[in-house]
């Protein structure tokens, strides 16, 4: 049987994954954990699903831990979520205990011994408190565009982020005053994933037959958990502009994070909104649909990612790697992943991305090149070897450290 690894090889490249298999043996024995509060639903788990089996065939021994939580702790968690993009936050003290009382149950139930354990995002970023002693290097991953975060709830985390021995952010604009390294780490997507691999014209057709999406104008599509920083409303708004004067086809599609609890709400002002608009298909899909999400961005002609905050932003990688040109959002990773005017257009406004949009659907040709263009970006750029690649360097400079405890500069990787 192939390994994943393998598979991999005509993809990114033999050279690529010689050099992970040679970085790895460096580190060999090796174990890892990666904690996140979701198994299912957004960029994290995403990142996580494709990440966790590629460490393994490398012999490094990888585990992934989900905290648990109950509806008052998501609550708290998604406004500091926000909070952490910009959003006011009102979290009192018993708020906040909670949040670190659930951290304190977690830390006992769960099995963290390892030599590194990353923690991703604000949710499990207290279990440090408890946990110091059981792993060797603690590490925060902080996935969420965090450069202008609200004072009082960032001073709150800040308390936590501070013992961990090194944070990781996704762009240089995001990173923080913190006593530790700090690394630039992008994420990436696995190119093997349902939700990414190949698939053929019919299987294509198969799944719009199923989910009843007519294929008689050009489709616009934009993949997003329901989130007013989002902008599905933007999204709309683009479309009546654009759909007054062009035929296309409008998809939204959504689904719901476990550790998101904003949705329903969302998800209802987005119907209001479609409310009587022709050509409009909103779906709200079950969190495992990642091969008719893999369909739907392959069958769309223009995709949009029209957030007003990102951390990084995911989809537009997938869209990309599928050829697709897209119309983001100057927001958060976006920004690094879209090439202006050469992979798409990064917008302002809801005008803006009307204007691009009909652009688009009057050069077809041009969305075609600027697709080609993005897939071999996404090839040089997001595939989950670099990210890999790029753990890999921050755990050997970790290791040569040494006794002094850890790499004691600022690193780009
Ligand atoms: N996604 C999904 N179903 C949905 C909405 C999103 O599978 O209904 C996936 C999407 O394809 C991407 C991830 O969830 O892989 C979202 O990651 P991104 O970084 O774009 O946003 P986040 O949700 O992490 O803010």
């Amino acid at each position: 049987m192939t390994t994943r690894l393998e598979a991999l090889d005509p993809i990114a490249g033999s050279m690529v994954i010689d050099q992970l298999r040679r970085m790895a043996e460096r580190l060999k024995p090796m174990s890892l954990v990666h904690i996140n509060s979701t198994r299912i639903g957004g960029g994290v788990a995403e990142l996580l699903n494709g990440i966790i089996p590629l460490w393994n065939e490398l012999g490094i021994d990888a585990r992934w831990e989900v905290i648990q939580g109950d509806q008052a702790f998501f609550e708290v968690t998604k406004a500091m979520h926000n909070a952490l993009q910009g959003f006011r936050a009102n979290l009192g003290k018993p708020l906040l205990d909670h949040y670190i009382e659930i951290n304190r149950r977690n830390a006992e139930e769960l099995d963290f011994e390892a030599d590194f354990v990353v923690v991703n995002d604000p949710q499990p970023a207290y279990l440090i408190e408890f946990m110091r002693k059981r792993g060797k290097k603690w590490i925060w991953r902080c996935h969420i565009d965090a450069s202008r975060p609200d004072r009082k709830v960032w001073r709150f985390l800040r308390e936590a982020v501070k013992q961990y021995d090194a944070s990781i952010f996704s762009m240089p604009g995001f990173a923080r005053n913190l006593p530790h390294p700090q690394y630039l780490l992008y994420p990436s997507i696995d190119p093997l994933s349902d939700k990414n691999r190949e698939l053929s014209a019919e299987e294509v057709t198969a799944v719009m037959d199923r989910l009843g999406i007519e294929r008689d104008k050009p489709i616009i599509l934009q993949v997003s958990r329901f989130d007013s920083f989002k902008d599905p409303l933007g999204v709309i708004e683009a479309f009546r502009m654009v759909h007054a004067h062009t035929p296309c086809r409008l998809v939204l599609v959504g689904g719901e994070a476990t550790d998101d609890p904003e949705g329903p709400r969302i998800y209802a002002e987005v119907q209001e909104a479609a409310h009587g608009l022709a050509d409009i298909n909103l779906l709200l899909l079950p969190p495992e649909s990642h091969y008719e999400i893999n369909a739907l961005q392959r069958a769309a002609d223009i995709i949009v990612q029209k957030s007003v905050r990102e951390g990084f932003g995911l989809t537009v990688t997938e869209a990309m790697w599928k050829g697709k040109p897209v119309i983001g959002g100057a927001a958060g990773g976006i920004v690094l992943q879209l090439r202006n005017f050469r992979t798409g257009f990064l917008v302002y406004s809801p005008e803006g991305c009307a204007l691009r949009i009909r652009y688009l659907l009057r050069h077809p040709d041009v969305g075609k090149r600027m697709g080609k263009f993005a897939r071999e970006f996404v090839r040089n750029h997001f595939l989950v070897t670099r990210n890999l690649r790029d753990y890999l360097s921050m755990m050997i400079l970790f290791r040569s450290a040494g006794d002094r405890g850890r790499p004691d500069r600022t690193v780009v990787l």
